[in-house]
């Protein structure tokens, strides 16, 4: 059973990890998909060949998603060439890991601008279209990192917890219009992100997590997935951890 048939899911930085898993799992369950990234213009086209092998339709978008301003063109062309929008996955984010006394006003400035504001030009640029249809859901990548913080990335769990109020103050506001807003707090996934973390810091984390692994992409495409399709109508102003048990 496809469960995102015809419908249409915006997908912020689909071009690795997370994103990319997300963008898979929908156009697999019969999604079109309009994705963004910022620079890796020949993962774009891989992704877009791909997804488009699942017989759905696909469009890239090339823009840094803390930009109102080319996030509202985004939008419009989105509208016009998809027709509506049914889900939205704000997944774009990046870190800038550091403790604070070294850490630059630029690293803050990046990652709240990347991984906080983006979320509002998104959900704010696409509002008119969702109270307008009347249906729509919405999912806000957080992470366990969100709710209880961790040393030496202050800027990156504050954009976090951001994310998180976020996410439930819109829920509050639109859910009378059929609108849901919901969270997902990854744990620690494998991806490009992860890539550079030292192996033994890895290791550690590891056997610190219940499940005794790291997640995959897939695990949280999965959730996003149900927060996505209709199994989860009644689901809004939530935080879903995807952590393998890591955080209770
Ligand atoms: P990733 O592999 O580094 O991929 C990041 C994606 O975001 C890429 O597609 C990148 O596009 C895009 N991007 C970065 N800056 C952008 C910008 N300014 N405008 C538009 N797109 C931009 O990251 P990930 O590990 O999959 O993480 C995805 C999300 O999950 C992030 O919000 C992250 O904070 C969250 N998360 C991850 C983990 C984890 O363990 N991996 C845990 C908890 C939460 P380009 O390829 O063009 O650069």
């Amino acid at each position: 059973m496809k469960l995102l048939e015809g419908k249409v899911a915006i997908i912020t930085g689909a071009t690795r990890g997370i994103g990319k898993g997300v963008a898979e799992v929908f156009a697999k369950n019969g999604a079109d998909i309009a994705f963004t990234y910022v620079s890796s213009d020949e993962k774009a086209k891989a992704v877009v060949a791909n997804l488009e092998s699942f017989g759905v339709k696909v469009k890239a978008y090339k823009f840094n998603v803390s930009d109102y301003q080319a996030t509202e063109a985004f939008i419009a062309d989105v509208v016009t060439e998809f027709g509506k929008i049914d889900s939205i996955v704000n997944n774009a984010g990046i870190t800038r890991d550091g403790l604070l006394m070294r850490m630059s006003e630029e690293n803050w400035d990046d990652v709240m601008n990347i991984n906080l504001k983006s979320v509002f030009n998104v959900t704010k640029c696409a509002l008119k279209t969702l109270l307008k249809q009347r249906f729509g859901s919405i999912i806000n990548m957080s992470s366990v990192v969100g709710i209880e913080g961790n040393g030496g990335q202050s800027n990156y769990a504050a954009s976090k917890a951001g994310v998180i109020g976020f996410s439930k103050s819109i829920a509050q506001e639109i859910g009378s219009r059929n609108i849901r807003c919901n969270a997902i707090a990854p744990g620690f996934i494998a991806t490009e992100m992860t890539d550079n973390l030292d192996p033994e810091v890895i290791k550690g984390w590891i056997q610190d997590i219940p499940m005794k692994r790291a997640g995959t992409a897939e695990d949280v495409a999965n959730t996003a997935l149900f927060l996505a399709s209709d199994l989860s109508n009644y689901v809004n102003g939530q935080v879903i951890n995807v952590c393998g048990g890591i955080q209770t």
